[in-house]
């Protein structure tokens, strides 16, 4: 690129700077600009054209083309060239237009006369804007220099569009980010908040994209990506020998930040007269319009990769942190790209919901998610891009539905639908303290499920018995390091201390498989669900299962002890974890710790071979607790992470229930205490059902034990018994419609 082309361009930049300083309505400014960009590129005609909806783009401003198609000429993404360029987010230059592959003639813009063509989008951190176009008589290409010209010019247009410079009054020039935006999405909790938005990562905002003086500004680049190549060698460092995946990424940031291609680029933007952080943002804009069009995973996340840095180099040029000093609004709902465990805790319960742009339903954040109850939507897409801290935003985890700055209707209806959950909680509070009797006499035992000390609270508040369910692993996946031995009996104290007397059963640390601490190298396993997981870690490496065990009991301080042991596949490894114990007691005895007055021990069931164990296993176990979560992935060779199949296979498929049936059977002839504690039984429909299969303890989320414990009050378990039981005879599959129709003809809607 010669001297004089990037000195033509700084010119341009420069008068561009001085129209857009003008104090001007927004139509005057773009009108100002076609005008400039027209005369300095030596062309008849310059155009732009913005988006007056997701789908349609609107000629804003034009210079050469006749006046009164300006807010007149619509096209849709994909029409015409400029709706191409849009839909693409590529160039097209050719020297033909009407040749060219779908190109529109649009008569009432007297575009006919001109022969070349050249579409730049307008683009902002993958957020098409609009497009930018200029037209000349003469049959001719764009040359390169001409084409990267127009793209530095885009990139100032889309800076000036994000900051409200060309506000005015027709539908295409409305300030960015006011329409409502409705985002289907999926759901990994559920129910429904209305709050305002909470930006985790603020996006950084730059306020100066055109500069003078372009030393001063490759200077600040040098020294900015001098700051982040030391920042990410210290993550490095820092993260050696940890989790393999992270490291990965840490090797691209290494990569990205020392990569001389990148750097060129962003040098090149500056000789044309952009900024430093224009400059960045311009290649951040770039690798986001591929990320959109490319369908590889690993590409795709090494663009993401590539986005990270961008952003870290924004942060250090701008000086712009995380923390804006803005303050985290009385209902925040957090809208962050991805998030981890302990970030999200650090949170805690001043969240309303989450919304993610990506994340899973296992993720740690979910899990987090769950234990605070506050509705959590993953794969909300561009949510990050759309959104802004402060806007207004509905959140339905039960549809997977996110409403950002949501219209009139919607928040009416929403509002609606919140208020009727209102009123079925406050019907729940009524019956807090009565018991779960069905109306033919059965008291079901409802516990929650808990698994970090802020779900205490709800111990009382739900109206649960005590805690079926304490997920012992939230404490080590939450840490960035191996929690000690005084820690956790510390924390185990303090639950059981908060649950006053009531039952806490605490698992033992149950990982592998989705659950992998930051800490320690995740195994490379085929398989992982059917892997090295829980149990079977916990045995054939005791020392964190024993530090654990230890714990426990001496967090018990003599008080009654109930642990179980998870993901228990065969009878063996249930004596082994029993020695396990007690070696621990002999341990602490020798130590002169008080021991438990009554140490409680049992099995998770989450395999279906354990359902087949020999006579003998339940005889010795204390008790059972069926994780269904993992049980019904494996009954049914169904991942539960898998979204694909994930919700393939009804619970209440008279399969699964059968098989349950057969357990209680077997549970009962030995009088051996049973319960149930995976998702479904925080499901009305399927906690009914459970009981109807002979189960009496269901644990179950906080918030679910209200509407379970009000449908068990206006039923008769033995006319469901006697509807599953015909259902079966009849050969259907799954229970579900003929209970629900039951229900309903007793005027029980669920
Ligand atoms: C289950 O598998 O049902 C269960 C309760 O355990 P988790 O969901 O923690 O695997
Ligand atoms: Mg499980």
């Amino acid at each position: 690129m010669s001297e004089s082309t990037e000195s033509e361009s700084r010119k341009l930049l420069g008068r561009l700077r001085e129209a857009l300083a003008e104090d001007s309505a927004g139509q005057e400014r773009l009108d100002k600009i076609t005008h400039l960009i027209a005369s300095s590129m030596g062309t008849e005609v310059c155009s732009i054209y913005l988006f007056r909806d997701s789908e349609t783009l609107e000629l804003c401003a034009t210079e050469g083309l006749k006046a009164e198609s300006v807010h007149q000429t619509r096209l849709r993404v994909g029409e015409g060239l400029v709706g191409r360029v849009a839909k693409s987010s590529h160039i097209i230059n050719t020297a033909d237009a009407p040749k060219e592959k779908g190109f529109r003639y649009m008569p009432e813009t007297g575009e006919e006369i001109y022969s070349s063509f050249c579409g730049v989008p307008i683009q902002r951190l993958g957020e098409n804007l609009g497009v930018l176009v200029v037209q000349s008589k003469e049959a001719r290409d764009f040359s390169a220099d001409e084409t990267y010209a127009l793209e530095v010019v885009a990139m100032v247009l889309a800076e000036m569009t994000e900051l409200g410079a060309f506000v005015g009054e027709h539908d295409a020039m409305q300030a960015r980010h006011r329409q409502s935006v409705l985002i289907k999405a999926g759901s990994a909790q559920e129910g429904t908040a209305e709050g305002h938005v909470w930006l985790h990562e603020p996006r950084v905002v730059v306020t100066n994209p055109i500069a003078d003086d372009p030393e001063t500004e490759l200077k600040r680049l040098d020294e900015a990506v001098d700051t982040l190549r030391v920042g990410v060698d210290k993550m490095l460092e820092g993260a050696a020998g940890g989790d393999k995946e992270q490291l990965q990424v840490l090797e691209a940031y290494r990569m990205f930040a020392n990569s001389k291609g990148w750097m060129k680029r962003m040098q090149s933007d500056i000789a044309r007269g952009l900024s430093a952080e224009a400059a960045v943002e311009k290649e951040q804009s770039t690798a986001r319009a591929r990320m959109e069009q490319v369908t590889d995973a690993y590409l795709r996340e090494r663009l993401h990769d590539l986005d990270d840095v961008s952003n870290r180099l924004l942060r250090i040029l701008t000086g712009q942190g995380a923390q804006t000093g803005a303050e985290l609004p009385a209902d925040p709902i957090l809208v962050a790209r991805n998030i981890g465990p302990g970030e999200l805790l650090e949170y805690g319960r001043s969240l309303r919901g989450i919304v993610l742009e990506e994340g899973s339903v296992g993720s740690h954040a979910a899990i987090v998610a769950r234990a605070l109850a506050i509705p959590l939507i993953i794969h909300a897409d561009r949510i990050t891009t759309e959104a802004l801290n402060g806007d207004h935003i509905m959140v339905d985890g039960d549809q997977g539905i996110v409403h950002l700055r949501p219209d009139e209707t919607v928040v009416n209806a929403f509002r609606d639908k919140i208020a009727m959950q209102a009123e079925a909680q406050e019907r729940y509070a009524s019956i807090r303290d009565k018991p779960a009797t069905t109306l033919d006499g059965v008291t079901m035992s409802l516990t929650m499920n808990a698994g970090l000390m802020a779900d205490l609270p709800s111990l009382e508040g739900s109206g649960a018995e005590g805690v079926g369910l304490f997920r012992t692993e939230l404490q080590f996946l939450v840490r960035s390091q191996m929690p000690k031995r005084s820690e956790l009996s510390a924390l185990y104290a303090r639950v059981m201390d908060a649950a006053k007397g009531k039952r806490v059963v605490f698992r033992t640390l149950d990982i592998g498989s989705d659950k992998v601490l930051p800490y320690m190298t995740p195994e490379d396993e085929p398989n992982p669900a059917l892997g090295w997981r829980a149990i079977r870690v916990g045995l054939d490496k005791p020392g964190v299962m024993r530090m654990q065990l230890q714990a426990l009991l001496r967090a018990a301080n003599g008080r009654p002890l109930s642990v179980m042991f998870p993901f228990i596949a065969q009878y063996e490894e249930y004596t082994r974890a029993v020695w396990e114990m007690e070696k621990a007691k002999e341990r602490e005895r020798k130590l002169g710790h008080p021991l438990p007055e009554k140490l409680d021990l049992g099995a998770m069931l989450e395999t279906p071979s354990l359902g087949f164990a020999p006579q003998k296993f339940f005889d010795e176990v204390g008790f059972l607790s069926i994780g269904g979560n993992d049980l019904k992935q494996f009954f049914f060779a169904a991942d539960r992470e898998n979204e694909r199949v994930r919700k393939r296979y009804d619970t209440l498929n008279v399969s699964f229930l059968t098989f349950l049936e057969g357990i209680v059977a077997r549970c009962n002839h030995n009088a051996t205490p049973l319960s149930f504690c995976g998702e479904d039984a925080g499901r009305p429909l399927e906690a009914l059902c459970l009981a109807a299969m002979g189960l009496r303890t269901l644990s179950m989320r906080p918030a679910s034990i209200g509407p379970v414990k009000n449908l068990f009050r206006r039923v008769n378990l033995a006319e469901v018994r006697q509807v599953i039981i015909e259902a079966r005879d009849q050969g259907e599959q799954s229970v579900r419609k003929p209970v629900k129709d039951y229900l309903a003809a007793q005027g029980i809607i669920v």
